[in-house]
């Protein structure tokens, strides 16, 4: 293997205008974190779109971004209006992300939709096979590029390719309701190495591989005539020692040194020494649960009033692909139970829920995720969640609770969280008493075995994993011609 290159939707810089004077800033996100690593390591190229609409643009502006991106060895792939209405917000969030994650009720089927997402993959492929020599390896990313392992595959077979798939991968009673459901699974096949956060997904692929076309499977191996694909599950990990060390930092700084968030904080706490904080924190996302988890923070309060006046659920909701319909109706049904929750439980000096609509720098996540009590993480569906990782990570001494969704990948690896039905009021109801009441030593208990997990098996860990599997694929194949 000799260089190990990366595509994805977007490229891991955000690009900053000031006047004149642009630049770039790089991205702190999971994938972004645990890729750096590895295509700087390797001598790669970073394939991907760099978030503009090249039609808002002049070619001259384009010119100079490209460079900035080349100096950082990034590859662009240029998007227009068109291509990220239809490809993007079309077909990527509009078909594939509702079905993936099972809302088949909000999946479109538009064929224009899908001709510019075969169309817009090869332009990544093609950007990708620029770059490439015979030898080296290729990791593609996420459900926008499904395709893009085959589109490289025939065009240069001897590349050695992995896909990692960051959503869900449906049962197939799910998946087979996709009209181009043969054309998707053939486009992953074209990886020797795909990836999963959980075997569940694993299993579900390797049906849906069964079904379509019949080839043999045996263990983690496809057969297909001269070639072997190997699928595996690696569940993502966070930067761990950056949360604890963030943590920690918190935890040192002097009433000067705080934020405008964490003083509030404070004061919070002070105003009654048996005062609670909850947590919420995601994407807006019909996936992620809020209207039950809503509803379910009615319930409790109605169930245990002894709790109201005590206790405050802080949600923080990202807004997040305010173009497709079926975020703003999310949107207007959040703020509608926010206030009604408000106005049925609040009085002069109590808000049952402080509701933030907007995205919060790191150091205010830490903030949160260190002073509150319980996380409250219930997503109907999850590929993986890596707020609940970031929120075990950063509790210092070990107290805290997480109630978590069954249906997030992460519950896999959290069994010592309290697990709950995402749509059951009654039971998370239950199960906010049960974390607000529970032990300090139950607490430290539960919280010292789901972090010890999750430091073994960072971000870094996962990619290093995923990579040494890769290479075992590329030996495979050799082998076997
Ligand atoms: N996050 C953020 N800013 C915020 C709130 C959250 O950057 O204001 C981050 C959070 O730290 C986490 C990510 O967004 O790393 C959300 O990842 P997750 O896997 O939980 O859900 P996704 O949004 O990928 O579906």
């Amino acid at each position: 293997m000799q260089k190990i290159h990366i595509v994805s939707n977007r490229l891991p810089f955000s690009i900053k205008e000031d006047g004149e004077n642009i630049t770039l800033e790089a991205s702190v996100g999971g994938l972004a974190t645990g890729m750096k690593s590895i295509y700087k390591d390797y001598g790669g190229t970073w394939i991907g779109w760099p978030g503009i609409d090249s039609d808002t643009i002049s070619n001259d502006k384009m010119e100079a971004i490209d460079n900035l991106f080349i100096e950082e060895k990034c590859a662009s792939v240029h998007l227009n209006s068109e291509e990220i209405h239809l490809f993007y917000e079309g077909f990527s969030n509009r078909t594939i992300w509702p079905l993936f994650h099972y809302f088949t009720q909000f999946a479109d089927f538009n064929q224009e939709d899908w001709e510019t997402y075969k169309a817009v993959n090869q332009k990544f492929a093609d950007a990708a096979i620029e770059t490439m020599d015979d030898g080296d390896a290729v990791w593609v990313h996420d459900y926008q590029l499904l395709l893009v392992p085959e589109m490289i595959k025939s065009k240069k077979p001897n590349v050695t390719i992995g896909f990692f798939l960051h959503i869900p991968f449906p049962s197939y009673e799910v998946f087979r309701m996709l009209p181009w459901r043969k054309e998707i699974i053939k486009g992953m096949l074209g990886a020797d190495l795909i990836g999963f956060h959980t075997y569940d997904y694993e299993r579900h692929f390797f049906s849906c591989v069964r079904r379509l076309f019949g080839y043999e499977i045996s263990f983690n191996q496809i057969h297909i005539e001269e070639r072997i694909i190997i699928a595996d599950s690696f569940p993502m990990g966070i930067d761990y020692e950056k949360f604890l060390k963030s943590a920690q930092e918190v935890g040192m700084k002097s009433i000067t040194e705080k934020s405008e968030l964490h003083k509030e904080l404070d004061k919070y706490f002070l105003s009654s020494p048996d005062r609670k904080l909850i947590l919420s924190i995601d994407r807006l996302d019909y996936t992620k649960g809020i209207p039950n988890r809503l509803k379910a923070f009615a319930r409790f309060l109605e169930k245990y009033p002894e709790f109201r006046q005590k206790v405050t659920l802080i949600m923080l909701a990202v807004p997040s692909r305010g173009q497709v319909d079926h975020y703003q109706q999310l949107k207007k049904e959040v703020d509608e139970l926010v206030g009604q929750i408000n106005g049925a439980y609040g009085s002069i000096n109590y808000t049952p829920i402080w509701y933030f609509y907007r995205s919060l720098p790191f150091n205010n996540l830490i903030e949160l995720y260190s002073s509150c009590d319980v996380a409250l993480i219930t997503p109907v569906r999850d590929g993986m969640n890596l707020v609940a990782k970031e929120y075990v990570a950063s509790r210092i001494n070990n107290t805290g609770a997480l109630i978590l969704s069954e249906m997030a990948g992460v519950a896999k690896e959290m069994g010592e969280a309290l697990l709950i039905n995402p749509v059951d009021d009654e039971e998370m109801a239950d199960c906010i008493h049960q974390a607000l009441t529970m032990p300090v030593d139950e607490q430290k208990s539960r919280m010292s075995f789901m972090k010890e997990r999750i430091q073994r098996y960072d971000v870094f860990k996962w990619a290093n994993e995923f990579i040494k599997s890769l290479k075992k694929a590329e030996s495979i194949q050799t082998d076997f011609l």
